[in-house]
């Protein structure tokens, strides 16, 4: 199994979840969010730097709008550049710790609940690879579980046919701008939105419902 990664450590390092909007309680939605044309632009060549960092109109505020809807917020993107060797982890870190903070500066309430990226190149066939559901698989249940313990370290992430007993994915949404993205959200069992890549999350808030 080549499993998704979180930006740094492992995937069951400990997480705290920040609070939902005014007090909210979470229910159980989640909106998986593609990252590129979705958050911020994207390029033919990937985004290689936190220069290149483009975030899109209306995305903080829609992610904002997401979180006081009672969703939590779920990236889940493939970042094959990494098993292509072109640059590191780190440097994905480093241009996801700047897009946290450009959405936040934005919409104080914009805050991306969990980043899971796929590492792999195209070739190595990975479940965490849209458009298979390894991401949206993981996603589901480091958000289940660090809801009741932070620490994550009883958590074991299962996959595929060893992950029976799912719950229900009716009130939660996956959001893309590419076919992948769609065949990933059909796959897991979630309702996939398709937004145009030059609007990105702004252009289907409405279609939501939040
Ligand atoms: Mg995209």
């Amino acid at each position: 199994m080549l499993p998704p990664q979180r930006d740094s450590g492992k995937l069951t390092q400990p997480m705290e979840l920040p609070p939902l909007p005014n007090g909210m309680e979470w229910e159980g939605n989640i909106a998986y969010l593609d990252r590129d044309g979705v958050i911020i632009r994207g390029f033919e060549d990937y985004v290689n730097t936190v220069e290149e960092i483009e975030v899109l109109p209306l995305a903080a505020s829609s992610v904002g709008s997401l979180r006081r809807s009672g969703f939590r917020v779920c990236v889940v993107t493939n970042q094959s550049p990494i098993g292509r060797g072109i640059w590191s982890r780190e440097n994905l870190a480093s241009i996801h710790d700047e897009t946290r903070r450009l959405l936040l500066l934005d919409d104080a309430d914009a805050h991306l609940d969990l980043i899971l990226h796929s590492p792999y190149a195209p070739w190595e066939n990975s479940w965490a690879r849209k458009p298979n559901p390894g991401m949206l698989e993981a996603s589901r249940q480091i958000m289940d579980f660090a809801h009741r313990d932070p620490s994550l370290s009883e958590l074991r992430i299962m996959f595929g046919h060893e992950w029976d007993n799912r719950p229900s994915e009716e009130g939660s949404v996956m959001v893309g701008d590419r076919n992948v993205d769609m065949k990933a959200a059909e796959a897991f069992g979630v309702r996939g939105i398709r937004c145009d890549p030059d609007e990105g999350i702004g252009g289907v808030l409405d279609a939501i419902g939040a």
